[in-house]
């Protein structure tokens, strides 16, 4: 087989068998292909996209470049779940504690935030001795004792997609749908999951920008999830504006409590009750969506998850404390009040510049060697809908950075507001069953 006759074939727009596909896959990790020759299959795959059947051979060809994790020794059908990608997306942190209370098992892999996004794993860490380096045999065991545990991700789960997503970004080919799909399904197959509940962003802080883009990919996923034999939803949701009102790392810590509390925006309890109650069917809980919905938001409203993410912290070796003394852990330098300049309503909030803006104060990395400092962040005082005075504080920005101007800048843009009042946001657009 040569890689060049395999570039020609998916430029005519013919289908490549899985044994063509496993090649290309093998050959590209272990270094014989170069980059130059998947980047030309990369850019035919963009225009000349997959069928179901490749899409689903390249998943198994990514599963199959790395280790698999073994979760059988955990007793009851895993349930896993997975954003593809937002700006202040604590979704997670609420649902695994939610969705455990049921006694159904959560054994979650996490990752990091890489510029505008925010990561699961950096917002854990910035409670002041959580461990999320765990042995598989302790993964195995917490999930076993309190139903749901979460690690990072093991450095060796799919090298194939890690070494082609490198690429993808500096080749303009991430956005292709069977790309993205077989990426993201390759990393929940190789993690373990039984069934998996999938929160697919549409809006400005997300990577699919139209509901159409977004359904498209979400029904791929779902058919891949048939093919490998993973139960999988996907729920679509809105990614127009941040989710909640805060955007960094410690201060979402501190959102996640008061949603446990049963004091949550609109937005993000909406769509954690969502979530949380298809995984609820697929865990076996329930059949209806109606009653799995009810239970959760009693559970919640009871302190019953509360509860249960206290048990997390503890079990992971985190100081739980935090949850009474919240306000009290961090405290940054600046907390810079961003001022409306005009009166009327929040038409928009634009997530991505919001991410970036928070990264620029530190609470994300440029580069993956950055630190992040845990006290920065943004709070949106006001939301998209809400009524603003000239001089109402739209926003906070909280820093140890001197220099703030930049973000500052960023921040302000991506405010609109304007005189009309804007129509009501649907936070769920789709599911995909
Ligand atoms: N997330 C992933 O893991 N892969 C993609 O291709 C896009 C988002």
């Amino acid at each position: 087989m040569r890689m060049v006759d395999l570039i020609e074939k998916k430029k005519l727009g013919i289908e490549l068998s899985n044994e063509e596909i496993n090649y290309i896959v093998k050959g590209y990790t272990g270094g014989d292909i170069p980059d130059y020759q998947m980047s030309a299959f990369l850019m035919a795959v963009y225009f000349r996209g997959m069928t179901g059947r490749e899409t689903a051979n390249l998943t198994m060809a990514y599963v199959n470049s790395g280790e698999k994790v073994n979760l059988s020794k955990i007793e009851g059908i895993k349930v896993d779940k997975h954003s593809s990608g937002g700006v202040g997306d604590k979704i997670s942190l609420i649902v695994i504690p939610l969705v455990a209370s049921l006694g159904i098992p959560v054994a979650k892999m996490s990752g990091r935030g890489l510029g505008h996004t925010g990561g699961t794993i950096d917002k854990l860490e910035s409670i002041p001795g959580f461990k999320t380096e765990l042995s598989t045999e302790t993964f195995i065991d917490n999930v076993n004792k309190y139903k749901m545990a979460i690690v990072g991700q093991t450095a060796n789960l799919t090298p194939g997609d890690k070494k082609t997503y490198a690429l993808r970004d500096v080749t303009s080919t991430v956005n292709s749908i069977p790309l993205i799909a077989s990426s993201i399904m390759s990393k929940k197959t190789a993690s373990g999951a039984d069934a998996i509940v999938l929160d697919v962003k549409v809006g400005s802080g997300a990577f699919m920008k139209s509901i159409g883009e977004a359904r498209e990919l979400a029904k791929t996923m779902v058919q891949i999830g048939k093919d490998v034999n993973i139960k999988t939803v996907a729920v679509i949701t809105n990614m127009d504006q941040p989710l909640g009102r805060e955007v960094g790392n410690f201060n979402e810590i501190k959102e996640i409590i008061q949603v446990l509390e049963g004091n949550g925006s609109e937005d993000e309890v909406t769509i954690a009750l969502t979530i949380a109650a298809y995984m609820a069917i697929l865990g076996g809980a329930f059949d209806d969506f109606d009653s799995a919905y009810i239970k959760l938001k009693y559970i919640l409203k009871s302190g019953t998850a509360l509860k249960k993410f206290k048990e997390l912290i503890n079990a992971q070796g985190g100081d739980s404390n935090i949850i009474e003394n919240k306000d009290s852990v961090y405290n940054s330098k600046f907390n810079i009040e961003i001022k409306s300049e005009s009166c009327g309503y929040i038409e928009a909030i634009m997530a991505e510049l919001i991410g970036k803006g928070a990264m620029l104060l530190g609470a994300g990395r440029k580069i993956k060697s950055d630190k992040i400092d845990f006290s920065a962040g943004i709070t949106l005082t006001k939301k998209v809908g809400e009524k603003v005075e000239k001089g109402d504080t739209i926003c906070i920005l909280h820093t140890n950075m001197d220099e703030y101007d930049e973000a500052e800048k960023i921040v302000k843009a991506a405010y609109v507001i304007s005189e009309d009042i804007p129509n009501k946001i649907k936070y769920i657009y789709d599911v995909i069953l």
